[in-house]
């Protein structure tokens, strides 16, 4: 059985937790998009880890861990992370990577950071891991598939020149850096050929046959549906499709596979990078929330910067479980809002005068104000509470009205950052 586990909101609602946990029981973890951009954190009996570009099953030696064709690969990246895990006493993963993965090349660093230099104060608010130009390149069929890697030497330097030509004339007159160089590039992609040999696969035959066997394959989103590059809030989004759709051509699997969609969705909302964020909060509101939430406050898990906070949005969670065709929801970091009296929610956007309940293209949402309600809060500490009745009441009725509103059953509410900080819930809807 194939289930999704990818998230509602901007990214950042604990899918590494909920997959982390969800993986005792599966057999193949796949990360299908995206790149070391992403900070999925886990804490178990190993530790406390920020996973970039490796898969959250890799704390369990039988899981099968799989980098898929729509993943933007950065291999120094990758094997930094696999010696970090291994140095604090993790086993090696068993890892596959795909012979089809998109490189994350040198210079695609290298043009982020730049980009974002030129922009100034209208950057994107990047993480200068490379993912835009990586997946730039790709769409332009100027980028290199790992398998590239091994092709024959005159073809690769062929290849390599073209890209350079191109590259070269916007460092140059654009950016005004130093150009690129052919030959270090190869030297560069040799070197990447040498560490990534043991794990490069055809990941999409193993994952026909391990679908054929029965296997219970986690396909792990990262991000969120505010991010998708079609569906999210463009252009401040990822460069590639962070819904679960995308899942079908990033690990090269049929779409109808894909039986169960397990959305992430955070109790209160955060956000990193610039665009618009019709929920945010400022000031000492926002600094108590950010303080309070996540796991030691509200800081990314890549970059370290302040996430920008904000209440529970209800109309882009509820467009963010549609896009996703989520089929059950995990709401997650319930126990940091035990301090509130009262719990204010986004339930419609104001545009101009008009209420609207469905999410609005980028355009009407620069412009939307929140409609907020306020439900009560329940003014005690959850963490530690294992099931559902246990949940003070109104702490019940606060998941209860979410689900109502985002109209899709809330099947796991999480209560703390480790693996065992989970209740399992029968949804109401
Ligand atoms: P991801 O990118 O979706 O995997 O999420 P991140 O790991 O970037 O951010 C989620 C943060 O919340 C991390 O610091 C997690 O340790 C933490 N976290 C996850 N679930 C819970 C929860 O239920 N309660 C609390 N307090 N923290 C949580
Ligand atoms: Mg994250």
């Amino acid at each position: 059985m194939v289930k999704a586990i990818v998230g509602v909101n901007w990214g950042d609602e604990g899918k590494g937790k909920i997959t982390d946990t969800l993986a005792a029981d599966s057999d193949v973890v796949v990360r299908f998009q995206g790149g070391s951009n992403a900070g999925h954190t886990i804490k178990n009996e190993y530790g406390k880890f920020s996973l970039h570009m490796l898969p959250s099953g890799v704390f369990y030696p039988d899981v099968t861990c799989v980098l898929g064709n729509g993943v933007a690969l950065n291999i120094p990246k990758l094997i930094e992370e696999i010696k970090n895990i291994t140095d604090q006493g993790v086993p090696a993963p068993h890892l596959l990577v795909s012979d089809r993965a998109q490189l994350v090349m040198p210079y695609h660093i290298l043009l982020d950071g730049y980009e974002e230099e030129r922009l100034g104060g209208r950057s994107f608010g990047s993480t200068k891991s490379g993912i835009a130009p990586c997946y730039s390149a790709k769409y332009a069929k100027i980028g290199f598939q790992a398998n590239e890697l091994f092709m024959p030497e005159q073809e690769l330097r062929d290849r390599i020149e073209n890209v350079c030509t191109i590259k070269n004339a916007l460092i140059k007159n654009l950016y005004h850096k130093p150009e690129l160089d052919p030959d270090d590039l190869y030297d560069t992609m040799m070197e990447y050929k040498e560490m990534i040999k043991p794990y490069i696969a055809n990941t999409v035959k193993f994952l026909h046959e391990a679908i054929d066997a029965g296997k219970n394959i986690l396909l792990e989103g990262q991000l969120g549906s505010m991010k998708d590059i079609d569906l999210g809030i463009y252009p401040m989004v990822t460069s590639s499709n962070t819904i679960a759709g995308g899942a079908a051509a990033g690990a090269g699997i049929p779409p109808y596979e894909i039986k169960d969609v397990l959305a992430i969705s955070k109790a209160y909302s955060s956000a990193v990078g610039a665009g618009a964020f019709v929920s945010e909060i400022f000031g000492d509101e926002a600094d108590e929330l950010r303080a309070r939430g996540g796991d030691g406050g509200e800081y990314g898990a890549t970059t370290g910067r302040p996430r920008r906070v904000g209440w529970y949005d209800c109309v882009a969670s509820r467009y963010g479980c549609k896009v996703q065709g989520a089929t059950e929801v995990a709401l997650t970091v319930l126990d940091p809002l035990g301090y509130l009296d009262e719990i204010p929610i986004v339930t419609a956007y104001d545009v101009d005068g008009e209420i609207f309940h469905d999410f609005p293209n980028t355009t009407y949402l620069y412009r939307a104000r929140p409609v907020i309600e306020k439900l009560p809060g329940w003014k005690s500490d959850i963490t530690g509470i294992r099931s559902w009745d246990e949940l003070p009441e109104a702490c019940r009725n606060y998941v209860d009205e979410i689900e109502r509103r985002i109209e899709c059953p809330i099947t796991y509410v999480s209560n703390g950052p480790a693996r065992e900080d989970i209740i399992v819930r029968k949804p109401k809807i």
